[in-house]
């Protein structure tokens, strides 16, 4: 299927590794040109040099999205994008009773107000243009909330709430905007969260691992390309009915009906 992508800018965030990279790799491959941000700049490089032998446009953007500099770096790179995919590092896990309020400001900073602050920064000019997508990344938190991050099912459920009234918006002028909802995929971020569950459990990391792939209904994690795929789609041309939603990608493993 052409996604009638071609010729496009996308500002990717936290795109040097994981989910974020996973994206920017699809829509790369669509014929977008990506714009990829990320703290640290070997990964950075990294990915932008995977991307470009690969045939794609890339620039590529140090910073850190969760601060105004950060942000003003990222739209100076790309001040018209016709795709927004944003992300960042989620919340430490641990007890609501230990997290403080700066805690939950610094929650709310990059999960919440950050794709706030860059949707504003963006969604007049593609309303004005007449096409955009924005992505979202989330978490199945949202849909079930896990025990242990309560800052990320607090936070991201905010952001969620913002974007189910802004969605209905801006659909009439071309622009959607949805959620992407990762289950367990096989990324750092997911290893490290899965380490620190087997350490604190005096479990080994391996066989923790190996026994969370084996408990999704799919007997195993997703992968970036996976959620790569399922972004590029809802940026696609063919998509532009789809807006407001809440895109769970879990092999199955939410156990509701609906
Ligand atoms: P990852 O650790 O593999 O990659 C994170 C990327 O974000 C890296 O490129 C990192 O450099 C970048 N980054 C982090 N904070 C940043 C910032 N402030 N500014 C710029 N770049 C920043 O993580 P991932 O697994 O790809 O997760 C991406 C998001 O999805 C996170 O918010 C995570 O909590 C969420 N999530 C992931 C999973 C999963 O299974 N992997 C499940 C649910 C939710």
């Amino acid at each position: 299927m052409d996604l009638g992508l071609n010729g496009r800018t996308a500002l990717v965030c936290a795109a040097s590794k994981g989910l974020g990279r996973g994206c920017a790799m699809a829509l790369a491959a669509e014929g977008v040109h990506v714009v990829i941000l990320a703290r640290g700049r070997p990964a950075l490089e990294a990915t932008a040099a995977e991307i470009a032998a690969q045939g794609g446009k890339v620039s590529l953007v140090v910073a850190d999205i969760v601060t105004p500099e950060g942000r003003a770096a990222a739209l100076a790179a790309c001040p018209e994008p016709d795709i927004l995919v944003n992300n960042a590092g989620g919340p430490p896990p641990g007890d609501f009773r230990a997290f403080s309020r700066d805690d939950w400001i610094k929650a709310l900073d990059a999960n919440m107000l950050t794709p706030i602050e860059l949707i504003k920064a963006t969604v007049d000019g593609m309303i004005g243009r007449g096409f955009g997508r924005i992505v979202n990344i989330t978490s199945s938190s949202v849909k079930a909330p896990i025990e242990v991050l309560g800052l990320s099912n607090g936070a991201r459920s905010g952001l969620t709430g913002f974007i189910a009234g802004l969605a209905r918006r801006t659909v009439r002028q071309g622009v959607t905007i949805n959620n992407l909802l990762p289950g367990t995929f096989d990324t750092d971020r997911l290893h490290v969260t899965l380490a620190a569950r087997a350490r604190a459990a005096g479990r080994d990391v391996e066989a923790e691992v190996a026994a969370t792939a084996a408990q999704n209904p799919a007997g195993r994690f997703g992968t970036p390309a996976e959620f790569g795929a399922a972004c590029a789609f809802l940026c696609s041309r063919q998509a532009g009915y789809i807006t407001g939603q809440n895109l769970l990608l879990d092999g199955g493993a939410y156990p509701g009906t609906y």
